[in-house]
């Protein structure tokens, strides 16, 4: 398939969206023009990121300012709770014995809250006290062999909320061997405080995306609506492309990150109710206000497919992709699938 028409300059942004932006600059009518500033750092969350400034012609000083506090501000956030990281807030928190209070930032705790509601939204497909399980899978994927059932029912012995317990400013475990992992969520966190830091430097739009997960808001450098392009989940290329004005997209999908084990793929995200990988669907690409929304849906529908879609909250669309390479389906809500131009 291919896409409708051609992008004169696209954005390629990692693993699963990319957004296309027609020109770099355009006449706003006074004689001014926008202009489009760009900054790929890398080392943000262990992907690909890209940041664009929209400003006027002239206030560049705006956008480079607006651009090195989105970075900043994604480092700041990784550096609360990625688990990848030694001594974050997470790492602590799943160090810690049983009893043991651990003090947490707000911030980190809002998104403990916003996880904890979200297990409930998804009836518990979101989970990020799933961590046990996506440690054993994962060591599982480099020893090269399927774990036990032993092992799985172990790891769901340490999986959910049961065992946390969240305070004012602190979380306790009520039981040993709790972990979390805030993969899902924290990226989309990060997304939305990154774009509130552009805001307040006063851009007059822009974008963060991080491993194609992104948000924009204001007005793109060009038209008037933003291009997105959804990767075709079965081969390299484009699936199809949208258009949106302000919010968030975020895509998951087994094609992605996966284990290999004797010879088969086995996704990242895992069902916590069962205690394996997830296998229902190819891709996943859910539009929400917020990055955050957009990020934990994404995920909790990779778990629960096409049913979960009923439970999509107000203003949150998904597009779900199904089936295999010669017999695609493709399904969603809202403006999905008839607003994906595929050719
Ligand atoms: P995403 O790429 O946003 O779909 O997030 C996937 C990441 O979330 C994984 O790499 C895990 O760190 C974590 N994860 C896996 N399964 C789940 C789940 N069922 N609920 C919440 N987080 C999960
Ligand atoms: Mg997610």
């Amino acid at each position: 398939m291919s896409i409708r028409r051609v992008i004169p300059f696209v954005l390629i942004s990692g693993l699963a969206v990319l957004v296309g932006i027609g020109l770099w600059q355009t006449s706003g009518g006074t004689g001014r023009h926008d202009v489009a500033v760009v900054r790929e750092p890398t080392g943000i969350m262990g992907t690909s990121c890209r940041l664009v400034a929209v400003v006027r012609e002239g206030d560049e000083g705006t956008a480079e300012e607006a651009l090195a506090g989105a970075q900043a501000e994604l480092s700041r956030i990784e550096g609360l709770m990625s688990s990848w990281i030694e001594n974050s807030e997470i790492s602590r928190f799943n160090a810690a014995a049983a009893r043991e209070p651990v003090k947490l930032s707000d911030e980190t705790l809002e998104v403990l809250r916003a996880a904890r509601d979200a297990t409930e939204a998804t009836g518990g497909a979101f989970d990020v006290t799933c961590r046990p399980l996506i440690e054993l899978w994962r060591s599982a994927g480099k020893a090269g062999r399927h774990p036990t059932e032993m092992e799985i029912a172990e790891a769901r012995e340490e999986t959910g909320w049961r065992g946390v317990q969240l305070s004012e400013h602190e979380a306790i475990k009520n039981a040993g061997p709790i972990r979390v992992d805030l993969g899902g969520i924290a990226k989309g966190y990060a997304i939305d405080r990154a774009v509130e830091v552009m805001r307040r430097s006063g851009a007059a739009g822009g974008m963060v995306d991080v491993g194609g997960d992104l948000r924009c808001f204001g007005r793109p450098p060009a038209g008037q609506k933003w291009t997105v392009q959804v990767r075709d989940p079965f081969a390299e290329g484009v699936l199809g492309e949208f258009q949106f004005e302000e919010g968030a997209v975020c895509t998951s999908g087994g094609y992605a990150r996966f284990t290999e084990i004797e010879g088969r793929q086995y996704s990242h995200i895992i069902d916590p109710r069962m205690g394996v990988p997830v296998d229902a669907v190819a891709s996943v690409t859910v539009v929400a206000p917020k990055a955050q929304t957009a990020d934990v849906w994404a995920t909790a529908l990779s778990v629960l497919g096409e049913p979960g879609l009923d439970r999509l909250p107000d203003g949150v669309e998904a597009l779900l992709i199904s089936g295999d390479a010669n017999t695609p389906k493709i399904l969603g809500t809202g403006r999905f699938p008839k607003d994906l131009a595929t050719e």
